[in-house]
C-alpha cells in the first residue's frame, strides 16, 4: 500500500508514520530525515540542503526529488511505504505521480493530518529527535524510558535546531504558501483522508487504521 501523509509540521505525521509501518511492514520514509542523514554526514547534498533547512524554508524541489526517487525503488518499497513529509509541492506531488506510474503504481491514500496551530507550537517546542535513528519523542507525551537516550537504539536525543519558536512560525508559513494547495490536489483525485490530529496518539493511530484495516 502506498500511503502519503500531509500535514504541516507537527501534526504528528512522522509518530503516525513509525506506527503504520511497523504494523504493515513498509518502510516509512521521511524526507526531513534523510536530509537531515544527508546534513549530518556532510555529504554535497546535505551541503546544500543544510541552509534551507536551517531557515525553515523548503530545500529545492530537484534536490529533494532526486533523494526520493533513489529511495523508492529500493527493494523493499515493493509491497508499498509510508511517504511522511514529501510531497510538499505541487511540482514534487508530480513527478511522484509521474514516477510510481513508470513502474504500474499509484499512491493509495493521502492522509490529510487537520491539526491546531497551538498544538503544532506545543508539539514541536518539547520535541527530541534520536541523532542516530530518528525516531521522535516529546518531553511530555512521549518521553523516552531513560531521559536523554533513544529507546529503539540508545542513541542521544537531541532538539532540532529548527524546532525553535522563530522557525517553527516560519516553517507553518512556507507551509501554508507551499504545501497547502495539496489538499485540493489529492481530493480531486479522490485519494485524500482528512484525520484530526488534535488528539491523543492513540486516538489518531485509532482513526488512521479504521482507514487502512
Ligand atoms: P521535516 O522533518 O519533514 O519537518 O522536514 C525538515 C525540513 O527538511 C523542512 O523544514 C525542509 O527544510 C526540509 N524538507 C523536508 N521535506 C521536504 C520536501 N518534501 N521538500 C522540501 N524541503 C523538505
Amino acid at each position: 500500500m502506498m500511503i502519503v501523509f500531509l500535514g504541516p509540521p507537527g501534526a504528528g505525521k512522522g509518530t503516525q508514520a513509525a506506527t503504520v509501518s511497523k504494523a504493515k511492514n513498509i518502510p516509512h520514509i521521511s524526507s526531513g530525515n534523510l536530509l537531515r542523514e544527508s546534513v549530518e554526514s556532510g555529504t554535497e547534498t546535505g551541503k546544500k540542503a543544510q541552509s534551507y533547512i536551517e531557515k525553515g524554508l523548503l530545500v529545492p524541489d530537484e534536490i529533494v526529488v532526486a533523494i526520493i526517487k533513489d529511495r523508492i525503488v529500493k527493494s523493499d518499497c515493493k509491497g508499498g511505504f509510508v511517504l511522511d513529509g514529501f510531497p510538499r509541492t505541487l511540482a514534487q506531488a508530480k513527478v511522484l505521480d509521474g514516477e510510481l506510474k513508470k513502474i504500474g503504481s499509484k499512491i493509495d491514500i493521502v492522509f490529510y493530518f487537520a491539526v491546531s496551530k497551538d498544538s503544532v507550537v506545543l508539539r514541536l517546542s518539547g520535541r527530541l529527535i534520536c541523532s542516530s535513528c530518528g525516531a521522535n519523542y516529546h518531553v511530555s507525551f512521549v518521553p523516552p524510558q531513560k531521559a536523554g537516550l533513544c529507546d529503539n537504539c540508545g542513541g542521544n536525543l537531541c532538539q532540532r535546531s529548527d524546532d525553535k519558536k522563530e522557525t517553527v512560525l516560519e516553517r507553518l508559513r512556507v507551509y501554508q504558501e507551499q504545501t497547502e494547495g495539496l489538499i485540493d490536489y489529492y481530493k480531486k483525485n479522490g485519494i485524500l483522508k482528512e484525520v484530526s490530529s488534535d488528539k491523543n496518539i492513540d486516538d489518531i493511530s485509532k482513526d488512521i487504521f479504521l482507514i487502512i484495516k
